[in-house]
């Protein structure tokens, strides 16, 4: 099968204080030939220099966790749908449970 979407995982990086991207992971934060996607803020926002309100060009937290771990979550659905799983601690139960704690961990 063809993966046409960027590989994972995925991460989010405060490039300055008017753009976050989403990308590709790499060892010093996100893979800059791999980026899934650019969040800029508006100019007011710029122009208040607060990064204490980054919430103007970045999807909420919890939303930001979900979108990044969409390549794990995918990675485990067809692992299971390939391989299936019935045992609490194999293959496919541990690859769905990190794909979830990236989704949802706080
Ligand atoms: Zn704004």
């Amino acid at each position: 099968m063809t993966k046409k979407y960027t590989p994972g995982p995925w991460v989010w990086e405060l490039q300055d204080k008017s753009e976050t991207i989403l990308g590709k992971q790499s060892s010093v934060g996100v893979d800059l030939e791999n980026i899934v996607l650019s969040c800029v803020r508006c100019e007011a926002c710029q122009k208040q220099n607060n990064l204490d309100s980054f919430r103007c060009g970045m999807p909420e937290p919890a939303d930001a966790k979900l979108i990044a771990a969409a390549p794990d979550l995918l990675a485990a659905c067809e692992y299971v749908l390939e391989h299936g799983t019935t045992k609490p601690n194999d293959k496919a139960s541990t690859m769905l449970r990190e794909a979830v704690r990236r989704a949802t961990e706080v």
